[in-house]
């Protein structure tokens, strides 16, 4: 009678499974049943694979949001950004990374059509210290670089007009 090459193993989380020990020599089922049997099944081990990759991505993904909070910070008092306002705090940071990220990309674009850096501060950094909204940021996060100046030049007007309603 051949050694059988197909095994029921009980594992350790308490499933069964059978294996095909086929690949393996005959004298060698037993001992690798046996091993398997101290593990958990093909489908727990997937399980717990996933959430540990999913809590490292969540971990990578905080990271990384710290980080670029520092870089939205520093840039913020260089480039002499005001405070955003409206919402939680969350939101309010999100805010901020959007603008930063916003005005990095109108940076690469603008520099990469060779505009000044005068014209810059004019056609971006100035209308963008007028938004202090978080929320309005956070509505234009997927925007491209190139149209990042009409858009805050936009909101920015969108402002004074609401200002020049406003008798105070
Ligand atoms: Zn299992």
């Amino acid at each position: 009678m051949a050694v059988k090459t197909a095994w029921p193993v009980g594992h350790s989380c308490g499933h069964d499974e059978d294996h095909d020990l086929s690949e393996k020599r005959p004298s060698e089922r037993a001992g690798y049943a046996r091993w398997l049997a101290g593990r958990e099944c093909s489908d727990c081990w997937r399980a717990k694979r996933d959430r540990q990759n999913a809590k490292d991505r969540e971990k990578w993904q905080a990271e990384r949001r710290a980080e670029e909070t520092a870089a939205a910070q520093a840039w913020e008092r260089s480039a002499e950004m005001p405070a955003l306002e409206g919402g939680s705090d969350k939101a309010v940071e999100w805010g901020r990374r959007v603008r930063y990220q916003l005005v990095l990309a109108a940076h690469d674009h603008a520099f990469g059509i060779g505009v000044s850096d005068d014209d810059f501060a004019e056609q971006v950094e100035t209308p963008a210290r007028k938004i202090t909204a978080a929320s309005w940021w956070i509505d234009q996060r997927d925007a491209a670089g190139e149209d990042v100046a009409e858009l805050v030049q936009d909101g920015a007007t969108d402002l004074a007009e609401t200002g020049n309603e406003n008798p105070y």
